[in-house]
């Protein structure tokens, strides 16, 4: 297809035209995007459940459970028909669990308040549980090709560096936001959002942007004053605190295991985990059932946003009329490994492995 096919000729030939023009030839093929050029109407579902998964998560980890969710649930109505368990055992892995419940509640309101239909503006989709600023602007203009403005990492990355600003990140964000806006086209503000996003994720990235095939390497300000690999700055991190716990691994003679659901709120909320104690600076005994406990040889490491954890297991075989004080005991035909978000399968992986 010719550029001019592609571009129309009111357009003007700032950012975004330019964008446009290396993004109708380089867009990623993303199993939630319709190319450039297709002639198909996104699927709103289909761009909501991959932004959902998409916050704090990259785009390699995501293609499979997005493509095992479309399967399991092709509808905002299937999904929103769907067990809890079910959905939060298919989503075990990718962390942030209460975007999972979020996301459950999201399908029971547009299939029950909304007809099965996402509502088609911003202030609509700000609405709907889960669904904050960047997320409804983000269907907003994927979805319903809507000139909002869409500032993920990726795009804040690029504007610090086409406009070289220094102010460091969290500040910086308004800047960013207003320059972001400015340069939206009214003309495909859909693909103009995505192909930011391209840009910041394959050619303008964190470490080595690669400015000799950007597109935008002529105006780039941060190209031209050799700043690019500095932006956009940030105010360093805290170094993250340490927390330790005990978990426990009770297997009855049946193979059954004990297990609990973790409750709505809090961390990995609603997911399946093995009993055990709190987290904080020590780890204090908090046994499900009294039995011989073996401490396993190796512990588990996970690290969350805000703290590193360290488990340590322990495993007892126990008889079959055994009453735990915590959790129920799962049949063996019942248990899958994958139902349990990572840190709780690290356990049993260990267990498998001892
Ligand atoms: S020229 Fe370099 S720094 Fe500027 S937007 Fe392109 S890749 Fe990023």
């Amino acid at each position: 297809m010719r550029d001019e096919e592609m571009i129309a000729p009111e357009f003007g030939t700032g950012i975004a035209a330019d964008m446009l023009h290396w993004y109708d030839r380089n867009a990623r093929d993303l199993p939630w995007r319709i190319p450039p050029g297709d002639a198909q109407v996104p699927d709103p579902y289909r761009v909501w459940l991959s932004e959902v998964m998409l916050q704090q998560t990259t785009v390699a980890a995501v293609k499979d459970y997005f493509h095992r969710f479309t399967a399991r649930w092709p509808t905002v109505a299937d999904l929103a028909a769907a067990e809890d368990g079910a959905v939060m055992g298919e989503w075990a892995g990718l962390g942030y669990y209460a975007r999972a419940r979020n996301l459950l509640k999201c399908a029971r309101v547009v299939a029950q308040e909304h007809n099965g239909q996402f509502p088609d503006s911003y202030d609509g989709l700000l609405t709907l549980p889960g669904i904050g600023p960047y997320t409804a602007a983000a269907i907003s203009a994927i979805a319903f090709d809507r000139p909002e403005t869409v500032l993920d990492g990726n795009v804040e990355r690029v504007m610090a560096r086409f406009h070289d600003i220094h102010t460091p990140l969290p500040a910086a964000k308004p800047m960013l936001h207003d320059c972001a806006t400015k340069q939206t086209p009214q003309h495909r503000p859909g693909d103009y959002a995505q192909a930011v996003m391209d840009l910041g994720a394959t050619i303008c990235t964190p470490k080595s942007p690669a400015c000799g095939i950007c597109p935008l390497r002529e105006p780039c300000a941060a190209r031209l004053a050799g700043t690019a690999s500095e932006l956009p700055k940030k105010i360093p991190k805290m170094p993250k605190p340490t927390r330790r716990g005990i978990i426990y691994l009770a297997r009855r003679s049946d193979g059954a295991w004990l297990l609990e659901r973790r409750p709505d709120k809090g961390l990995l909320g609603g997911m399946l985990g093995w009993p055990g104690s709190d987290w904080g600076e020590v780890a204090v005994e908090a046994p499900p059932l009294n039995a011989d406990w073996v401490t396993l040889p190796a512990e588990v490491r996970h690290t969350f946003t805000h703290f590193h954890l360290i488990l340590t297991v322990r495993y007892a075989q126990v008889a079959n009329e055994t009453t735990p004080n915590q959790g129920a005991f799962v049949a063996v035909a019942d248990f899958r490994p994958s139902d349990l978000p990572t840190v709780m399968r690290k356990a049993f992986d260990l267990w498998h492995g001892a």
